[in-house]
């Protein structure tokens, strides 16, 4: 087991893309141990790389009880829409209704570089488009409308763990309900 510190908003690393993973070599399994491990035990739906301060194109996804992984992941979005509340464990104690497409087809590859297709509705489909933002750099707050995401700003910004000197402690003081991501 190793649970790493999530990186909180405000954190640079959560605001650069990514870079495409070339090497699937021991130190990426050992990523994606840590990023599932983190995601367990906080619990999170998903854990991007970036969130425990990595800038590889890696996430972890636990949903209905599956856990999984995807490296270099392109999505492919249905045009049909969901509308839904979401949380992130980059950013604590704040969840807002995120419109996002409500199926995705995902290509990737697993930690051993083997091509990956991953399918998903619902919760599936709202983590893979939260986690892969993730990768380039983009929060869900980013993704509000612009009344919702100011509310959102002003409780990011009068959240205790805010403007505190990263890396924070890994545990949320407040429950995401299983929505972080
Ligand atoms: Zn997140």
């Amino acid at each position: 087991m190793a649970i790493k510190d999530i990186r909180l908003f405000g954190d640079p690393v959560l605001r650069t893309p990514a870079a495409e993973v070339v090497d699937f070599d021991k130190e990426l399994r050992v990523l994606v141990k840590d990023l599932e491990d983190t995601m367990l035990d906080a619990p999170g739906a998903g854990l991007a790389a970036p969130q425990l301060g990595v800038g590889l194109r890696v996430f972890t996804y636990c949903v209905d009880d599956v856990v999984g992984h995807l490296v270099n992941p392109v999505l492919d979005l249905s045009d049909e829409q969901q509308e839904g509340p979401e949380g992130c464990l980059s950013v604590p104690g704040v969840t807002a209704d995120t419109k996002r497409a409500l199926s995705v087809v995902a290509k990737g590859q697993n930690m051993y570089g083997e091509p990956v297709l991953l399918e998903g509705t619902q919760l599936l489909a709202r983590a893979v488009q939260h986690e892969t933002d993730h990768l380039d750099g983009i929060l869900f707050v980013d993704r509000l409308d612009p009344e919702a995401r100011k509310a959102a700003m002003r409780a990011i910004r009068e959240a205790e763990w805010f403007g505190e000197p990263p890396p924070l402690v890994k545990v949320s003081p407040h429950a995401t309900f299983g929505l972080g991501m």
